[in-house]
């Protein structure tokens, strides 16, 4: 069985076969943060999900292309950057600064490419230029460029890809200045605004006076100059379908003539505690949030990897500890194969190559599944997990694989019927679909920067014989869950 994803262009669920002749390169965007906060637990749903769809593709041998936008000036920012009085650079590579730091706390790979809008003005100019002299964007007299649905549609393009707008209902003409807007208001939208006062320092010189870009015009710049004017694939979460990634359907084909995305995955919203996030309700949760609270990026990972991308999720801190009960399964299950295959018990399992060579499920399996080996051997889950995998990234089957192994590895392990060499292969099993799931070993766990902190102000207490403060950061420590082990190098911080 081949990869299918649920393509929201067509509404159904398709085989995925790249637009590379040779059936090898992949070409993915995913919008990136808007760096004027630290990413909620929403956003990194999608981030996660994004991760997920490219080391699955990896995994399966596809030489993926990575992109992913930081949007570094939208309306937003601007405000934030108006009200804190910082400079733009200063106010965004902070949360940018931020949002790297927490990728890496998650264990997502690192894009190939980040570009910043502000460093693609340029690349924006031109576009909006192009869809000037094909007549489907104009200036208005208030100075900026706006894109024309009308002479768009004029055209033969359908605006409304994605979803489907009944523009017998919507009145046409009217124009909408704003990054963000409602279906219910299809207007004209802004490719370039003209320079205001409430811009302060924000503004670039363009050939219509100086402004700055829209927010949609800054992706379509960005992908179609990293990866062509058609590529593969297009992530982001639901909230993008309208108006933004309409949009940029409609100026990227615009523009060029050429039919832009295959495919386009949407993920679905994250509740927090059965609610929509929001800040009076005490349910917002950036990622720094939930480490101070005691929690590690690993089991945040496990937990917004449970769920479907199309189903909304129901995160809650229940199942954060459902999540370290998970996973401490997990780890059980792989400390007892690694003494069983002779190797030291902490250590990781040896990473084995992971990418298969042809990019064929078929040929895949073949190479993951070793002759005569029969379904429910411990060295068959990668091809199971794949198979789960495959099936529009079924994350809930695909763990259903590795606990059903876990429960077999538990087994055969009681009974003392596993080998040296089945331990082995049962933990090179485990390693190639870990460089899909990304959860790691458990030494590789990373503390949480502000429990760093509080154990470095222990050890200074006690060395300045205030015993009474070292108890006291101790006491609180393990209240977060954390206790200090001695080790030769020194004091560490081992999770409950
Ligand atoms: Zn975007």
């Amino acid at each position: 069985m081949g990869l299918k994803l649920f393509n929201t262009l067509s509404r159904s669920i398709q085989e995925f076969t790249p637009l590379d002749p040779a059936g090898k390169k992949v070409g993915m965007y995913c919008c990136g943060p808007t760096v004027y906060d630290f990413a909620h637990i929403g956003n990194w749903r999608t981030f996660v999900f994004g991760d997920l769809v490219r080391r699955h593709l990896e995994f399966k041998g596809y030489a993926v292309t990575h992109v992913m936008n930081i949007t570094d000036v939208e309306d937003k920012i601007i405000k934030h950057v108006r009200e804190t009085k910082t400079s733009l650079r200063e106010f965004t590579g902070k949360y940018e600064a931020a949002f790297f730091e927490d990728l890496k706390t998650l264990n997502c790979r690192l894009p190939h490419h980040t570009p910043h809008a502000t460093e693609h003005i340029a690349e924006i100019i031109s576009l909006i230029e192009k869809l000037i002299a094909r007549g489907i964007a104009y200036q208005a007299a208030d100075g900026s460029v706006y894109f024309s649905i009308e002479k768009y549609r004029g055209c033969g393009c359908t605006y409304g890809q994605l979803l489907k707008l009944n523009f017998d209902e919507l009145r046409t003409g009217e124009r909408v200045k704003s990054d963000e807007y409602a279906k219910e208001s299809v207007a004209d939208f802004a490719l370039w605004k003209a320079r205001v006062p409430e811009d302060g320092d924000v503004f670039w010189p363009g050939p219509w006076g100086e402004g700055r870009p829209g927010w949609h015009i800054e992706c379509s710049a960005m992908s179609t100059k990293i990866l062509g004017p058609s590529f593969d694939l297009h992530l982001g979460g639901e909230d993008l379908i309208f108006p933004h990634h309409e949009d940029e359907i409609a100026q990227s084909e615009g523009a060029t003539g050429k039919h832009f995305v295959k495919y386009w995955l949407h993920g679905a919203h994250l509740l927090v505690e059965g609610k929509k996030m929001s800040k009076s309700l005490g349910n917002f949760f950036t990622l720094r949030d939930l480490l101070a609270k005691g929690f590690i990026g690993r089991e945040i990972r496990y937990l917004l990897l449970t769920a479907h991308y199309r189903e909304t999720f129901n995160f809650t801190l229940e199942g954060l500890q459902g999540a370290h009960a998970a996973l401490a399964r997990i780890d059980e299950c792989l400390g007892k194969l690694r003494e069983a295959a002779g190797a030291p018990a902490s250590g990781p399992a040896r990473t084995v190559g992971v990418q298969a060579s042809a990019c064929s499920g078929d040929t895949l399996k073949r190479e993951l599944q070793p002759a005569g080996s029969e379904t429910g051997a411990p060295t068959d889950l990668p091809a199971r997990f794949t198979d789960a995998l495959d099936d529009d990234l079924n994350i809930s089957a695909a763990w259903g694989t590795v606990f059903e192994w876990v429960r077999e590895i538990n087994r055969q392990l009681a009974e003392n019927s596993l080998s040296t060499a089945e331990a082995t292969a049962a933990l090179t099993a485990w390693d190639k679909i870990d460089s899909v799931l990304g959860i790691g070993a458990p030494d590789e766990i990373e503390v949480p920067a502000g429990l760093a902190a509080l154990l470095e102000a222990r050890q200074a207490a006690r060395k300045a014989k205030d015993f009474k403060r070292a108890d006291a950061i101790r006491d609180e420590l393990k209240a977060k869950g954390w206790v200090i082990e001695d080790t030769h190098k020194g004091p560490k911080l081992k999770k409950i």
